[in-house]
């Protein structure tokens, strides 16, 4: 349990949270990063989170950081704490649906892609702009930042552009769109290969699963 405490101790000089990402993981493993006191878990499929909730104590916030598919929200939609990948807008209205039986608000990042490979899942950057307002009008949900991926390669010097990116992206979302609002906040970005240099371009949020198991 060193490594998270280490971690830990390093993001205290920042204001920058630590989610422990626990896909994959068993319960009593995840249970050694609970009783050093943690309390934030991510996971990425809808399934695993569930089993997850359903069995360990209630005081843990659940994160949802994998693509969400429209038809699983409801499995998740009483108890999830933050919802990173929203990438569509009729997902954020089927989350806004599933909020409203639970009589919840629910909070959701919007998930944009600025990594080069295919394969990740986001909004482009000419949709966010419409999406944030289209979401703004729902009620049940809350949009408390951006989440984004950079692009898995060695290149530091792309990474370190595509975190920029996100940054200016959030910059202006916030200066267009929520100004007065302190609930926008969030800028999810960093994991266990390249959290140190998304703290450096202004992460709140990293999402840290190997690095602490390692
Ligand atoms: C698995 C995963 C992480 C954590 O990745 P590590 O490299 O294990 O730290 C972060 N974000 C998302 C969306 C993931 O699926």
């Amino acid at each position: 349990m060193n490594k998270i405490k280490n971690i830990k101790t390093e993001l205290a000089k920042t204001t920058t949270t630590l989610v422990a990402v626990t896909k994959t993981r068993s319960i009593p493993t995840i249970m050694k990063l609970y009783d050093a006191g943690h309390r934030i878990f991510g996971e990425n499929r809808v399934q695993e989170l569930v089993t997850k909730f359903e069995e360990m104590p209630k005081d843990i916030e659940w994160h949802l950081i994998g693509h969400l598919q429209k038809n699983k929200v409801k499995y998740i939609a009483s108890f999830v704490k933050l919802i990173h990948s929203v990438d569509s807008i009729e997902l954020a209205e089927m989350i806004n649906k599933q909020a409203a039986k639970h009589e919840r608000v629910i909070d959701t990042l919007l998930q944009l892609k600025v990594a080069a490979e295919d394969s990740k899942f986001g909004l482009k950057n000419e949709e966010l702009n419409e999406m944030v307002v289209q979401v703004k009008s729902l009620d049940h949900i809350r949009v408390r930042g951006i989440m984004g991926m950079a692009t898995f390669t060695t290149d530091q010097d792309q990474v370190k552009q595509e975190f920029q990116q996100l940054k200016s992206h959030f910059d202006s979302i916030k200066e267009n769109h929520f100004k007065d609002k302190d609930d926008f906040s969030e800028l999810s970005m960093g994991m266990s290969g390249d959290y140190k240099l998304a703290v450096k371009e202004g992460s709140t949020m990293v999402r840290i699963g190997s690095l602490l198991f390692s």
